[in-house]
């Protein structure tokens, strides 16, 4: 192997132990800890996962964390009620409602309920507007885990070409925008995009954001680039594995993020991170 990995799981204990002494000094100046608030609507097993992680690194960071948990067939108006709430509420600093949501309720009418300066998950239109604008408030968890990865690699961005592999909002779009803030130079590549594997080929920067186990080939990567690989996908072994095929892109890679222990560890540290965020600016009067 002849890459370097870029270790999420160190990174994000590095940036986890920062927001525990950020707290610390905080609540011993007599101020509240950030409160985080999390809706889970349903029995999802992986939701049911990923949320008891938050939980418990929102626990260690020293946050007050409350967990919400409704049926699955909660109507969407009692969602919405129960969110006007919590924007109500002055110790909560950020809501997450843990998609995806059961089918009789809108996702994109749930997430444009959260108040802008509580949506910690950055999916509001008015976050992604401001970071499209280049005037970033509260930004897309993933998206911005992977930026603070890439800053630890002490390359230059700026002229850098990058090729994103997805165009979803909560991946593909944002990841899009936070590397076009940084000056690179962009191509989103998705489901219908021809000669795929030669966009690749060109690219400094790959992020692959596809939900296919193992789709980027290793000869689809320019010797020495840096492959992003934001995929999770469980194998029939119960294993986790990326959308990158990790032994032979490693090969030919100078930075490679591994999974597990890549991404997934930086999204749930950044949650924090904009958490503590959301609740400088509440005390700020935001
Ligand atoms: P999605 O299903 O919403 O989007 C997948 C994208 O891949 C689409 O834009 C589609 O056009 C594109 N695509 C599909 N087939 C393609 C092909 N043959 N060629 C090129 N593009 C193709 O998925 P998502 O929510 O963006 O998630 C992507 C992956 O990232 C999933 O495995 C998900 O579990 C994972 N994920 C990980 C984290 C993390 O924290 N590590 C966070 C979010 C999502």
């Amino acid at each position: 192997m002849s890459a370097q990995i870029l270790d999420g799981k160190a990174i994000a204990a590095d940036l986890r132990k920062t927001i525990q002494q950020e707290v610390a000094a905080i609540t011993s100046d007599g101020q509240r800890p950030p409160g985080l608030a999390v809706i889970l609507v349903g029995d999802d097993p992986a939701s049911q996962v990923y949320v008891r992680n938050k939980q418990k690194a929102c626990e260690e960071a020293g946050f007050l964390s409350e967990l919400i948990r409704l049926d699955p067939d909660t109507r969407e108006s009692d969602l919405l009620a129960l969110i006007d709430k919590l924007n109500q509420r002055e110790e909560i600093d950020g809501i997450l409602v843990q998609l995806p949501l059961p089918g009789q309720i809108d996702e994109e009418t749930v997430i444009e309920r959260i108040l802008p300066t509580k949506d910690v998950d950055g999916f509001h239109p008015y976050n992604i507007g401001r970071l499209a604008l280049r005037m970033p408030l509260l930004r897309p968890c993933t998206p911005k885990g992977i930026m603070t990865m890439l800053a630890r690699t002490g390359m230059e961005l700026a002229g850098k070409d990058a090729v994103i592999i997805g165009q979803s909002n909560i991946v593909g779009r944002p990841m899009a925008l936070e590397l076009l803030m940084a000056r690179c130079t962009i191509t989103v590549c998705h489901s219908r995009t021809r000669n795929l594997s030669d966009k690749i080929r060109a690219a400094d920067i790959v992020v692959a954001a596809v939900g296919r186990p193992g789709f980027v080939q290793g000869d689809w990567i320019q010797p020495g680039a840096t492959v992003i690989d934001v995929g999770i996908n469980r194998q029939e072994n119960g294993k986790l594995c990326g959308d990158v095929d990790f032994a032979s892109a490693s090969e030919i890679a100078g930075w490679i993020t591994p999974v597990p222990g890549g991404v997934g560890p930086m999204t749930i540290a950044t949650l924090l991170e904009n958490t503590l965020q959301a609740a400088k600016l509440h005390a700020e009067g935001g």
